[in-house]
């Protein structure tokens, strides 16, 4: 993870939003603010609005009816921005696959950037997931630097 951290411009913001989860990914998540894990020693820090987050986690395999306001929360971060989906429902729909309820998995409404396994993921595997998406948002920043050079 220090790989990823060498590179952080800048503090990350992060937000959530359960898409329809059993609340077992929230948990860990939970978890990696808590003391133990402490993400904000890494300068990551929870934001309760998407219009602030530069990153957003998502958990849930995307019930019909989270898929609007998950399209809506998406829309509301500025770019340059991440999303990280957190738990294998999310990342494939796993035993709720092709369920009668779901528009999910959470790729099939919104770009997803990096994808952690598990039933639940570990706090440890949910802080290397925000951090790897360090890597799209400095790809991102990297033309505009780029442009503004040529100007
Ligand atoms: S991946 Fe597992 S823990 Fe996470 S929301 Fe789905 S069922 Fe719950």
């Amino acid at each position: 993870m220090e790989r990823y951290l060498d590179i952080l411009p800048k503090s990350l913001w992060v937000t959530t939003c359960n898409s329809g989860s059993c609340n077992g990914c929230d948990i860990e998540i939970v978890a990696c603010i808590s003391p133990r894990y402490d993400i904000e020693r890494f300068g990551m820090k929870l934001v309760g609005t998407p219009r602030h987050a530069d990153v957003l986690i998502v958990t849930g395999p995307v019930t019909k009816y989270m898929t609007e306001r998950l399209r809506r929360i998406y829309e509301q971060m500025p770019d340059p921005k991440a999303v990280v989906v957190v738990g294998n429902c999310g990342s494939s729909g796993d035993v709720f696959y092709k369920s009668y309820n779901l528009d999910g998995p959470v790729d099939n409404v919104i770009p997803v950037d990096v994808y952690v396994h598990g039933c639940p993921p570990r706090p440890e595997a949910i802080i290397e997931g925000v951090a790897k998406a360090v890597m799209k948002l400095e790809s991102l920043r990297e033309p505009k630097k780029v442009g503004e050079a040529e100007s």
